[in-house]
């Protein structure tokens, strides 16, 4: 299963990208972690994408495109990804519709979180990351226990900090950039039959379960943009057995009898037809206990005729 998770920054995908990843044993693709990653390694991209980042504004499409085909083509990628962060640009949905058709494994559904714009920004500006493990809390929705049983070994609280871009004027312009440039990819896989929307308020567990059935009912109507076909089952080449060509020769007769009753008004029942010929055939025929009496008969004659001719 290939799924693309959109939402403004805030709107809980990557809450609810670890919970599919629980459920579907399949990994969550974020192109967020992946760049910080890079920033804490200090390689040449993390350094690129360090203020661009802090500016809340993108990085380019060939950059992120390139982190994308890499990732998508490791092994635990094979059976299926979630996709949380890109794409976030035109450019970059195209791409990975190319990509996938290439690959000849289409996106199976996008699912789109939608938040109120207060919740948004409460949601941000309470997010607080554990520098210890790594961990996401919220102060106002979702704090750490304390003292902390689940942080880093020998750890007993846990070092919350706030992330850079989730200060309040950087969340301004990543909401800005997000209606700008990732709001007008919705049309594009909405164009698809793609899409499907789930609001993301509430109880998380209610909120999983309304991308649970998101996802199932996107996956199972899945019409890729680009015109390729979702993957079918492969169809049997081999002939039908006798019992069933026999039952749907009989569907099709029913069919068709039917048809003509709504398209003529006529009700011609087909099997009122097959009945009155069976008749018909039943009249031209002697019955059996017709026939053993005429058998009867010429037997008694036969006998009459052999006594008179020894006479
Ligand atoms: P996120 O954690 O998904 O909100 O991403 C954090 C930041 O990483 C964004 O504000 C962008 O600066 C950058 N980023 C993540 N994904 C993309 C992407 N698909 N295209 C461009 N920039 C991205």
């Amino acid at each position: 299963m290939r799924i693309v998770l959109m939402g403004a920054p805030g709107s809980g995908k990557g809450t609810q990208a670890q919970r599919l990843v629980t459920r579907f044993h399949i990994p969550q693709i974020s192109t967020g972690d992946i760049l910080r990653q890079h920033r804490k390694e200090g390689t040449e991209l993390g350094k690129r994408a360090d203020a661009i980042m802090a500016a809340g504004k993108l990085v380019d499409d060939a950059t992120m495109l390139d982190i994308i085909r890499d990732r998508v083509a490791r092994p635990d990628a094979q059976s299926g990804f979630i996709l949380d962060g890109f794409p976030r640009t035109q450019p970059q949905a195209e791409a990975l519709t190319t990509l996938m058709k290439d690959l000849g494994t289409p996106i199976d559904a996008v699912v789109l979180f939608e938040v109120g714009a207060d919740e948004l920004v409460r949601r941000i500006s309470g997010r607080r990351t554990c520098s210890l493990c790594n961990k996401v809390f919220n102060i106002f929705s979702a704090p750490p226990a304390s003292p902390a049983t689940d942080c880093a070994p020998g750890s007993s609280e846990h070092q919350l900090f706030q992330r850079k871009d989730d200060e309040e004027a950087t969340v301004k312009e990543r909401l800005r950039v997000y209606e700008e440039n990732t709001r007008p990819v919705l049309s594009y896989y909405s164009d698809a039959g793609l899409l499907r929307t789930v609001s993301a308020e509430g109880a998380p567990e209610q909120i999983t379960q309304r991308l649970l059935e998101a996802v199932g009912s996107a996956a199972a109507a899945a019409k890729p943009p680009g015109g390729a076909k979702p993957a079918q089952p492969a169809k049997s080449t081999r002939r039908a057995a006798p019992r069933k060509r026999a039952a749907r020769a009989a569907a099709k007769r029913r069919g068709a009898a039917k048809t003509r009753a709504r398209t003529t008004g006529r009700r011609t029942p087909i099997r009122k037809k097959a009945k009155s010929k069976a008749a018909a055939r039943r009249r031209a025929r002697p019955s059996a206990a017709a026939a053993r009496k005429g058998a009867g008969k010429s037997r008694a004659a036969q006998r009459r005729r052999s006594r008179k001719s020894k006479r």
